[in-house]
């Protein structure tokens, strides 16, 4: 049902309170700031338990089946809320609800929630609202009409570092991937839009901006003009005040020596790739559609690695895809050996409705996906850790992003390899670009001194 609206809308959160929920990827996480900035200027200020909460709205990610399960067993949980508090509005948006299906399954299961909304719905989540309040069904608005997107702000969690969204959608249909299903057709944020978000980011103090997409690299190619990536980057890099651009993610089959050159030469952007690989087998590589072989893979990784010294690679990886076999299995980890990423994050394969690889043959035990996934771990430890035991002893810029979790007396931020740092010191560094003697080396982070603030 698409509601209408009345002229006292904007008040519809005077005085009540938010709970938002977010599952999955940095572009979740920025739609999530997004729905937070809509919801603020409705007058909703933010709660962190649902029992505090006139409004419960959870962000939902399909890219594997344990984010979906976590939904559910959650919108279980908050059956008995409602049964207390009949005006509690319970709202369901996000990557899972965007798939038809899905959308009506949580109608027909879910009696309790109000909304279920799509990724496209952010601009008319105030109409949904208010039409929620004096609704008793479900309303569920899965268009796929973005009309009014570039218009929404972002409450940005951070006051010093933000993602900067410059495409939307995805146009590759790797054949396990759900993302081209939920989020469209691939569609870039035209370059002045982009620049002038960034330029007064950087006014406001943010010293790091993130580029997000799905596949980076093909920004532009929608777009009237020869706009690409590289040129963005390169004009990014004249944002004054910005001290460090990140972007993720690249698909491999879009990157160019152009895009690496921009990154060699451009002073803010930091020397930092993700570069998802996802197989090393040439035939599973295949059966994915992810539209490049490992020897290509290997060339750009050795050519970003010649280009740019001390430059830091990460990727992800599918384990147990299907049909993989012990052969392909043993490609993967030989490539791991070969390229030696920083880091790899590694997934067990999941299938995914309505996506290519779920209908395919020889879908794997559990059990195998786990011992693999073992495996692939431990070859991955083992390099990271040598990679990280060689910067004992060097001194590297941390943008402080506050104390560390486990101890309010140590802070920790990000090197612009995006490693990350632990170090004595206080909380009124944390936004502070500062430099770290390297002391001790672990897997997964480095741990070191204050050696000055870094103006
Ligand atoms: S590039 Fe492939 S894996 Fe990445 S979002 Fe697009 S379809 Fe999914």
């Amino acid at each position: 049902m698409k509601p209408e609206q009345s002229a006292n809308s904007y008040a519809i959160g005077e005085g009540k309170k938010y709970l938002l929920i977010t599952f999955g990827c940095q572009m979740n996480e920025h739609d999530s700031e997004v729905i937070c900035s809509v919801l603020e200027s409705l007058g909703y200020s933010a709660v962190l338990t649902a029992e505090e909460a006139d409004l419960i709205i959870i962000n939902t990610c399909a890219v594997r089946q344990k984010p979906e399960d976590k939904v559910t067993s959650l919108l279980g949980k908050y059956y008995a809320l409602k049964q207390e508090n009949k005006e509690l509005i319970i709202a369901v948006g996000g990557c899972m609800t965007q798939q038809e299906e899905a959308a009506r399954y949580i109608r027909d299961r879910f009696h309790h929630v109000n909304i279920v909304f799509g990724t496209h719905a952010l601009p008319r989540l105030p109409l949904l609202l208010e039409a929620a309040i004096n609704y008793k069904g479900t309303i569920i608005d899965i268009d796929e009409d973005y009309t009014g997107r570039e218009e929404l702000t972002a409450a940005h969690s951070s006051t010093f570092k933000a993602w900067l969204p410059v495409i939307y959608g995805c146009n590759n249909f790797c054949s396990y991937c759900v993302v081209p299903h939920v989020r469209g057709r691939e569609r870039s944020r035209h370059g002045e839009d982009i620049l002038k978000e960034a330029k007064s980011l950087a006014a406001r103090g943010y010293l790091e901006l993130t580029l997000l997409g799905q596949n980076v690299n093909s920004y532009g190619q929608d777009l009237a003009g020869d706009y690409t990536f590289a040129g963005l980057l390169r004009d990014m890099n004249y944002v004054e005040g910005l001290k460090r651009i990140r972007f993720m993610t690249s698909h491999p089959k879009d990157l160019s020596p152009e895009l690496i050159e921009a990154v060699r030469s451009g002073d803010s952007i930091c020397e930092h790739f993700h570069l998802p690989v996802q197989s090393g087998s040439n035939r599973i590589l295949k059966n994915m559609n992810r539209g490049y072989s490992r020897e290509h893979y290997i060339k750009l990784v050795n050519m970003i690695k010649d280009s740019i010294p001390g430059v830091s690679i990460t990727s992800d990886i599918i384990v147990g895809f299907p049909g993989e076999s012990e052969e392909d299995f043993q490609a993967t980890l030989d490539l791991l050996k070969t390229v030696r990423f920083d880091n790899a994050f590694s997934f067990i394969y999941s299938p995914r409705k309505n996506t290519t690889a779920a209908a395919m043959r020889e879908q794997l035990s559990h059990g195998e996906k786990e011992e693999r996934l073992q495996r692939l771990n431990e070859v991955q430890h083992a390099i990271s850790s040598e990679l990280n035991l060689q910067l004992e002893g060097s001194t590297v810029e941390v943008l402080v992003e506050g104390p560390s979790k486990n101890n309010i007396d140590m802070q920790t931020g990000r090197t612009r390899t995006n490693k990350l740092v632990h170090f004595p010191g206080s909380s009124d560094l944390t936004g502070k670009l500062v430099n770290i003697n390297i002391s001790e080396a672990k897997t997964w982070n480095l741990a070191g001194v204050l050696e000055g603030e870094n103006s």
